[in-house]
């Protein structure tokens, strides 16, 4: 067995950057820990600047974690002719799939035209065209035509009847929550602050400038100010309760949207499969041993915060599947379900929800306060940098210093390296032959971690323990509990099994054994102690059925191995 980890950055420690929070002035303090301030915490810290991050659940708990999980130049757009912003997202696409190969990857799409569908195959020819067009040298590979006999053997699980012709395009596909933490822990490595369970509860201001936040550490309930020379609100949908703070106008329409997992056996799909369902797209994506589908659309008043899946919703996500699948689903064939509250920009005029524009606004105001909002996960790099662009040359004299340009673009993220496909396979060989662990739980660990996941196998070198699985039949080893609670900032079990791991959605059968032994690990990592032990298992439990609450109003069961 391998000794030891090799070097590598310091393990990040909540109590020491709250400390700093606390005693430091930053340049920037953004609030919000989704995958749009997590970036442009990592950009300003890359330029040099002093950053502060602080977000009042886990990192991405909010939308970042909700998304369709799509890295995509969004084909659809073309149909409402906004160029630019898909060709932004194309190039975001192409950079991301080299700054963070293993957490993005490309992925085909299946495209079947059906003659009741909204666009005739010759407009579609067009439009996927102008796609390849517009991805320019960062493309992955040309799209073409499927011939009906085609199309089925690919995809034998669609629907016959009436299916014209087909095209397959690809774009790529990435883990929101795991992508946008790696955003995080790569500011952290570059200087920023940044803790996570921290509220920015209201605004310091001094001379009529905003000065700083006023924060309440929710784990250990500690009031505190973070000092700032600029604020910036990066809180996704929650963006108007914080511009209601300062006295500003709402300036969002946001709009929820659901997915729904089932097993793969019950809804096989060999790519992503994109189909249309009462004039909007969906997807059926395959993620192991399992399928997702969604998305909807619906405009969505209230609290984003613990927003979920409800029954209508399932019922109509389950139709659109029996209606362009040969299956026969029904709720009970739901294992796991997210909702996701899109913070969109209100717009002129009411277009329907799928309608509104995924472009992005930075608003200023008061002065020393900045907010951003809207845009997709797959642009919020390109976000960042007009974001710390647009604050470096309004507040110029103010910061500490004379920052960088924008070095994003080319620095790839923690766990990279160049030629993933072969790096991929050699490492988890040497892991197999290493460590004695499976072809499925080496590759996991490859792909979950890249070049990081020497540090997350070092965990085991004293602890031979750590390389069972969390469960039996899973890839997922308990040392990735150990490493979540140690170097990534987990703080309770749900941020293991929703976000650090993707238990919570994709687990085993027996995910409530998962729940019980990477709760023992985390105890061992966090300190908690039994009751505390306790209270996190009976809290994910809780999660755990609010996720599968549309069961019993659909008329089914929980899901009783939860
Ligand atoms: C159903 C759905 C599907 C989608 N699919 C895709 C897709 O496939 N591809 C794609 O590119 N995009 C997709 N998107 C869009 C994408 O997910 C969002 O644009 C993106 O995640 C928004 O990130 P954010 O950081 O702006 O917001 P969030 O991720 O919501 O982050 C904001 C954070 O601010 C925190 N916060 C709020 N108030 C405070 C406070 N007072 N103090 C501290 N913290 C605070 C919140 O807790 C939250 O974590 C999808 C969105 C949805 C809803």
């Amino acid at each position: 067995m391998p000794s030891a980890a090799p070097a590598s950055p310091p393990a990040a420690d909540r109590a020491a950057l709250l400390e700093r929070l606390r005693r430091e002035t930053f340049d920037l303090a953004v609030i919000g820990g989704g995958i749009t301030g997590a970036s442009i915490a990592r950009d300003a810290a890359l330029r040099g600047l002093s950053v502060a991050i602080v977000e009042r659940g886990d990192f991405a708990s909010g939308t970042s974690s909700r998304s369709s999980r799509l890295v995509h130049g969004g084909l659809r757009y073309l149909r409402h002719r906004q160029i630019r912003l898909v060709r932004e997202s194309l190039r975001e696409r192409g950079l991301l799939l080299r700054l963070a190969p293993h957490l993005v990857r490309p992925i085909a799409f299946t495209l079947p035209v059906y003659p009741d569908g909204p666009d005739s195959p010759a407009l579609l020819r067009l439009g996927l065209t102008g796609y390849d067009l517009l991805a320019g040298t960062l493309g992955i590979s040309r799209h073409r035509a499927l011939s009906r006999d085609r199309l089925i053997e690919a995809e034998p699980a669609l629907r016959g009847r009436g299916l014209q012709t087909g095209f397959r395009y690809f774009d790529a596909i990435t883990n929101d929550a795991r992508l946008t933490l790696a955003v995080a822990l790569s500011a952290i490595d570059h200087g920023a602050a940044a803790a996570n369970y921290v509220e920015a509860v209201s605004l310091e201001t001094t001379n009529g400038r905003v000065s700083g936040l006023n924060c309440r550490d929710l784990i250990g309930s500690r009031e505190f100010t973070v000092r700032a020379r600029t604020v910036v609100a990066a809180a996704g949908p929650w963006t108007d309760q914080l511009r209601a703070m300062v006295d500003a106008p709402a300036s969002l329409r946001p709009t929820k949207g659901i997915h729904i997992v089932v097993p793969r056996e019950r809804l096989h799909t060999n790519s992503v499969v994109a189909f249309y369902w009462t004039e909007r797209p969906l997807f059926a994506v395959p993620a192991g041993r399992h399928t997702y589908v969604g998305t909807t659309d619906t405009d969505w008043r209230g609290d984003p915060a613990g927003v979920e899946a409800n029954a209508d919703e399932v019922a109509h996500v389950l139709e659109a599947v029996n209606a362009n699948f040969n299956a026969e689903l029904t709720a009970l064939d739901v294992s796991a379900t997210w909702a996701g509250v899109r913070p969109l920009i209100a717009e002129e005029g009411s277009p329907s929800p799928s309608d509104v524009s995924r472009d992005y606004e930075i608003a200023d105001g008061p002065p020393g306060m900045y907010t951003i909002c809207g845009g997709k996960l797959t642009s919020a790099r390109a976000m960042a940098a007009d974001l710390v662009d647009h604050v470096v040359e309004k507040e110029a004299g103010r910061l500490s210093r004379r920052p960088a340009r924008c070095r994003t673009a080319r620095s790839p993220l923690p766990g990279a390296t160049a030629d993933f496909g072969r790096y991929r396979l050699e490492a988890a060989s040497a892991v197999r032959r290493g460590w004695g662990l499976s072809e499925e739980s080496a590759l996991h660990l490859v792909d979950t971690y890249g070049t990081d996941h020497v540090r997350v196998l070092g965990r085991a070198a004293q602890e031979p323990d750590l390389l069972e699985p969390v469960v039996e039949g899973s890839p997922i080893l308990r040392a990735e509990a150990a490493h979540a609670g140690s170097a990534e900032l987990a703080v309770t079990l749900e941020d293991f099994m929703r976000r650090r791991s993707d238990l919570m959605l994709f687990g085993p059968d027996d995910a409530a054994g998962a729940a019980e032994a990477v709760a023992s690990v985390l105890e061992g990592a966090l300190g908690w102690g039994r009751p505390e032990r306790r209270r996190q298992v009976s809290a994910y439990r809780d999660a755990v059925a609010r996720m599968t609450a549309f069961r019993a109003a659909a008329g089914g069961e929980g899901r009783p191995e939860h």
